[in-house]
Parts: C-alpha cells; structure tokens; sequence
C-alpha cells in the first residue's frame, strides 16, 4: 500500500469507528501531505484542528496508520490555512479547567483493589482503550466523555474499567467515584422505588448518589438493554445530568453502541458521542505476559518454560487462561509434582479433550439474556423479527452443541415442525459465512456459555 492510499485507509477505518461529529469536525478536514521512511505528514486546515487532534485523536490516527502500514509511523501535522472554514459544529470541547469537587461523602465505590493499570497487560489486542482509558484516569471529563468500551467476555472490561476508577482515587482521594453494574443500577433504582412507596421516602438516595457521582462507571450496559422504561429513562436522566456538568462517564459492553438495539436510541447516540474502543482476544505473547503477571502475583516458582507452553497452547479468554494456569499450579500442588510442561500438557490435554459441559437450558437461557427476551418469546408463535434470529441461533446452537435431534428441537421451541427446526439451523450456517453481525452474535452467545 502507498502512503496516500493508507492515509485514505485509516481515514475510512476512523469514520466508521469515530462518532459522525469528531470525524466530520476534526479528520474530514485533513489530507495528506508528504510521506518519507517511517514519517507521514498529514495537512490540517487550522491551528485549532491540528491542535485538537494532537491532544485528543492522534492515538486514534496513529493506531489506524500503524496497523494498516504494519509498522510504527512518526505523524506530523502542517498548517495550511483554508480560506473557508466550516468546523465549529457543535462538538462540546472541555477545555474549562475545572476544580475536581471535593465532597465529603465517604467513597464506598465498591471496586477492587487489583484491578489496576499496574496489573493490567498491554498488547495489540488492547492498546487503544488502555491508552483511551489512561488518559481519562489522567484527564476526567476533559477528552474523551463518555469513554464506552466494548469487548467479549473474560477479555478484561471489569478490569479497565476499576482501574480507571483506582487510579482517580489515587489522585484525587476524595473524588466521588461510583461504580456499579448495570445490573445492580437497575436493582437499586427498583429497591429505592419499592422504599418510596412503603415509607414515603423519594428517589433521593438513589439520585444523591449517582447523579452527584466525580466518575460514573457502569459495567456491563447492555444489560439494561430491553428492560422496563424506568430503569432506561432514569439512566437517561444521570447520564445527561453528569454529562452537562462534564464529569466522567465510563461504560462498557459486550458490543458496540450501535448493536444495544433494545436501548433507547437517545441513550445509544450519546454513547456513541464520545470515544468507543474495542478489546480483541488478545496473541500468544500477551497471554504470556499476563500469565507472567499472574505468577508474580501468587508469587509461585514457575519456569517461563511452563508458563509460555501455557499461553501457546491454551487459547482462550483471559478469564479462562487464569483458571487454566490456577488449575495447574494447584494440581501439582495437590499431587505432589513439580510443574513442567508434561504436566501442562497433560491438564490442557484433559480439558480440551472433555466435550463442553453445556446443556439445553443453559443454551436458551443465554441466548434470551443475550438478546434481553423471554423463554415464551423464543418458544412462543410471533414471527416478529426480533424474536426470529434468537429462536434460529437457538436451533442452530442446539444442533450445533448438543446433537440434538431435529425432531426433538421442535418439541423444546413449542413444538414446532423438523422441517422448521431444519430450516432455521441452516439459515444460520450461511449466516455464518455472509453475515457478520450473526456471526459476532453467535460468537458472543459462547463466549457468554464459556465455550
Ligand atoms: P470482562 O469484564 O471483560 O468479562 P474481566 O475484567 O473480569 O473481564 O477479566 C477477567 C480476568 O482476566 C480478570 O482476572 C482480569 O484481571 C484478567 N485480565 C483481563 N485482561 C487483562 C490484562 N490485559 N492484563 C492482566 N489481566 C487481565
Ligand atoms: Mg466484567
């Protein structure tokens, strides 16, 4: 690829993976000047773009460039003033220095104290959102609000996530940081609804601590995807109520804002508003780097021989390369026997070899959480769309993961015709070669299933 055609490369990948207002504002603007060995000169039309995007976007441009030209790029930006500019469009751009509020509350923040960015592993797989995510721990509400983080499970959300909230704290001890799950969000708004009813008592509790939160950190969203109206709309209105007085918000998900379909497209576009970045499964070298980490942690004898056949052999989520290597160094421990690569061998040889535990509830149970329906929507007659693709992934994974026969299927999905049941698991065996957001989807399911 020439240095103009990837230039052109990574300003596509930005527009799809930018918000429409930062792409339009900021990087619509650029083109491409001169490219020599390892540096690329990119034009702006202002002091202010260049400005903007060295401080708030060049992690953005340089890991397009860098990935799409395979090596590490120098980007310079030159000036050249354009008669006509066009680029104060609405973007909110915090440059007010505002004094962090030091309020008294006590922080009752509920993170843990491992997570932090000490012991979190930098590789391809995550760069961007570490990157992302140290400076919104360095800089909050200031440059990329609302920071939303999507990644499969086990692939470390919950870590980056605290750890962000750790390191404020470090910094700013008596910020108020709130972290909760979207889960308990919604438990707690319903607690507090219940209380108002038996005792009088109004939402206040409930809103005194969210909505008078320094840091906002809501883990897993997707679960209030597809719940009641008031848990959406009161997420809504904290979020808006932070947001305007621009203090931190961070979310993450197991997809990116534009596939929370149940969510209220006004919450989805906000998400969308500020900086989204993925997390990938991450290479062999990561997985050794963390599972090294790891060891210190324990603070176990066990040779870079045993830890690195590990992380080669064993690929899966983060989570599960834990447990793996926990299973492994309490084995030996167990039996009496010293960890090498034959008794590595020997543990991943049993687990890859045992035929995954997963049965037929625990397929339609995950499957309806996934897409936020009900058991009797899936089993259920209506032909709307968006109970379809669920009920055909679930005849496909049945099939798929437990043999079932077809016949049998079509009793479990309220007894529906073989003919249905095979219909239904070959369309999603095309749509697993055509359609990627089926297969994502499908991906997702397992994942959740830990296959
Ligand atoms: P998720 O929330 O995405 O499901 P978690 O954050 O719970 O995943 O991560 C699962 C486990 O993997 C945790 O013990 C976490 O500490 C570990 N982990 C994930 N990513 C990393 C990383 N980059 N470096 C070190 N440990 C990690
Ligand atoms: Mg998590």
């Amino acid at each position: 690829m020439n240095n103009l055609d990837l230039f052109k490369a990574a300003m596509g990948e930005l527009e799809t993976t930018l918000s429409g207002a930062v792409f339009k504002t900021f990087f619509s603007t650029l083109s491409f000047g001169k490219a020599e060995g390892r540096k690329m000169e990119i034009v702006a039309p202002s002091d202010y773009v260049a400005d903007q995007i060295n401080k708030r976007f060049l992690i953005f441009l340089k890991n397009s460039i860098d990935r799409l030209g395979k090596e590490s790029i120098d980007i310079t930006f030159r000036v050249e003033k354009k008669e006509v500019q066009t680029i104060t469009e609405g973007l909110p751009l915090f440059t007010s220095v505002e004094k962090v509020k030091q309020t008294d509350s006590t922080n009752n923040t509920q993170l843990s104290q491992k997570y932090t960015f000490e012991t979190f592993i930098v590789g391809p797989s995550n760069r961007l959102a570490h990157a992302i995510a140290t400076t919104v721990a360095e800089n909050p509400g200031k440059m990329y609000n609302p920071f939303f983080l999507y990644a499969g499970v086990g692939l470390g959300k919950t870590h980056l996530i605290q750890a962000i909230g750790n390191r404020i704290l470090k910094n700013q001890p008596k910020a108020k940081v709130v972290y909760a799950t979207a889960e308990s969000f919604m438990n707690e708004l319903i607690e507090t609804i219940q209380e108002g009813r038996n005792k009088n008592y109004t939402a206040n509790k409930f809103r005194d601590k969210f909505r008078k939160a320094d840091l906002l950190l809501i883990d897993d969203i997707q679960f209030i995807a597809g719940r009641g109206e008031a848990t959406q709309e009161e997420f809504f209105h904290t979020f808006n109520a932070l947001y305007m007085s621009q203090k931190q918000i961070v979310l993450t998900s197991d997809r990116p804002p534009k596939e929370l379909n149940k969510l209220d497209a006004r919450i989805t576009s906000r998400f969308a508003s500020g900086v989204v970045a993925d997390m990938q499964n991450p290479d062999s070298e990561t997985r050794a780097a963390i599972l090294r980490e790891k060891r210190n942690v324990l603070k176990e004898e066990i040779p870079n021989e045993v830890v690195d056949f590990i992380a080669i052999n064993f690929e899966s989520n983060i989570r599960e390369l834990e447990g793996m290597f926990l299973q492994i160094v309490t084995g030996a421990k167990a039996e009496g026997v010293q960890i090498t690569k034959e008794y590595a061998a020997k543990i991943i040889g049993h687990v890859l070899k045992e035929p995954p535990k997963v049965n037929i509830n625990d397929i339609l149970k995950t499957v309806c959480t996934y897409y936020n329906i009900k058991i009797t929507d899936l089993k259920g007659k209506s032909r709307v769309k968006e109970f379809v693709v669920p009920r055909q992934i679930s005849m496909y994974l049945l099939k798929d993961l437990t043999q079932t026969p077809f016949m049998v299927i079509g009793d479990i999905l309220g007894g529906r015709d073989h003919t249905t049941i095979m219909h239904g698991n070959q369309k999603i065996e095309n749509n697993l070669k055509e359609n990627p957001k089926i297969k994502q989807d499908v991906l997702n399911i397992k994942r959740a299933m830990r296959l």
